[in-house]
């Protein structure tokens, strides 16, 4: 018996169930999940905004438990390991993509791990729950001595910061700058700055700049200031984690010739750019998905070896209603996480 957070509906409330998980196939692991963050994509899911919502609807992709589980063809994982689970539950396996190792651009599309069916056509129900189960190839497993509870938004959160950082080559001699200190923006400064990095931020909350210092940026902007006027052209790559409608066109100039402006954030409205600002100066608008399950791997044991994880507040799953409320608003420092040890012991 699975307990679970459900919505029966598109923006119905959360509330406390049952629900079947599908048997234990012989590529399934079981975990009992101990901790699942919340991404605002939750949210968006479970607003049905986009359409496709399948309810009823269990979310959650940020989840960290251990296996209790194995199915007869399941190697390189053993019980009681811990793992994790982000965004991918399956993919085709054999299209390109998939076999670079881009799951999530898999042509076939990939399973979500919430909000989907799986290949028989029974709904995939998310991690607000007591257990989950899925393919052990979509496992990232979690090092021995890690702070859970912090790594559980690196599966989602992280790995949308992590791959483009690795794609763009950031490392010694790189000017980073990040736009937007938030779920997503707080994370690209710390693994960034773990890459060696020079890491500027931009942001409207002073409270948030002195955050990110700490978080390691060197220089933390002030959009609304005359800060960027001295680092005009100084830039190779701005991460742009914004997901509110803004302006893109006053940041293209900070980067250098050939530089990049990658967005991470997805707002749902139109976006524009000012041709000249990129022509002339050699620049790129690029945009980032998530990550592929070799680099999720990679990612954790980045983190874990750098000792980087998110800044969370952690909350009992009865609290999840009023964390969406917050999360709505921009109230999170940096992001919540649910802790799920009540479920499993009901
Ligand atoms: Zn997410
Ligand atoms: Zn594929």
């Amino acid at each position: 018996m699975t307990v679970a957070y459900q919505l029966t509906q598109a923006g119905t409330q959360l509330s406390r169930t049952t629900v079947e998980r599908r048997p234990l196939g012989p590529r399934d692991v079981r975990l009992d999940l101990k901790f699942c963050g919340i991404c605002h994509s939750d949210l968006v899911a479970a607003s049905d905004k986009l359409g496709g919502g399948i309810f009823p609807m269990v979310p959650g992709h940020e989840m960290v438990g251990v296996i209790t589980e194995m199915g007869a063809d399941v190697t390189g994982v053993a019980m009681g390991d811990t793992v994790g689970v982000g965004c991918i539950a399956d993919s085709c396996r054999t299209c390109s993509s998939c076999e670079d190792g881009d799951e999530h651009y898999c042509e076939t599309g990939f399973t979500l791990s919430f909000n989907s069916q799986d290949s028989e056509g029974r709904e995939n129900y998310g991690g607000y729950a007591s257990d989950y189960v899925v393919d052990y190839d979509y496992l990232v497993p979690i090092p021995a001595g890690a702070d859970l509870a912090r790594m559980a938004p690196l599966l989602c959160g992280g790995i949308t910061v992590y791959t483009p950082l690795k794609r763009f080559n950031v490392g010694p001699g790189t000017t980073l700058c990040v736009l937007g200190v938030g779920g997503l923006g707080h994370l690209a400064i710390q693994f960034a700055s773990a890459m060696g990095a020079r890491v500027l931020v931009a942001s409207r909350s002073e409270a948030k700049r002195a955050d990110a210092k700490l978080l390691g940026a060197e220089v933390a902007l002030d959009p609304d200031s005359e800060d960027l006027q001295a680092w005009m052209g100084q830039c190779d790559l701005i991460l742009d984690t914004i997901s509110n409608p803004h302006d893109l066109n006053r940041w293209f100039p900070l980067l250098r010739r050939g530089g990049k402006l990658c967005l991470v954030g997805v707002p749902t409205e139109q976006l524009e750019v000012f041709p000249a600002l990129i022509v002339f100066g050699d620049r790129s608008l690029e945009g980032s998905l998530i990550g592929g399950i070799a680099d999720t791997r990679e990612m954790v044991a980045f983190a874990h070896e750098h000792g980087l994880g998110a800044e969370i507040e952690l909350i009992q799953p009865e609290e999840i209603e009023s964390a969406w409320h917050r999360l709505h608003e921009g109230d999170v420092q940096y992001r919540f996480v649910i802790d799920l040890a009540s479920l499993s012991d009901a």
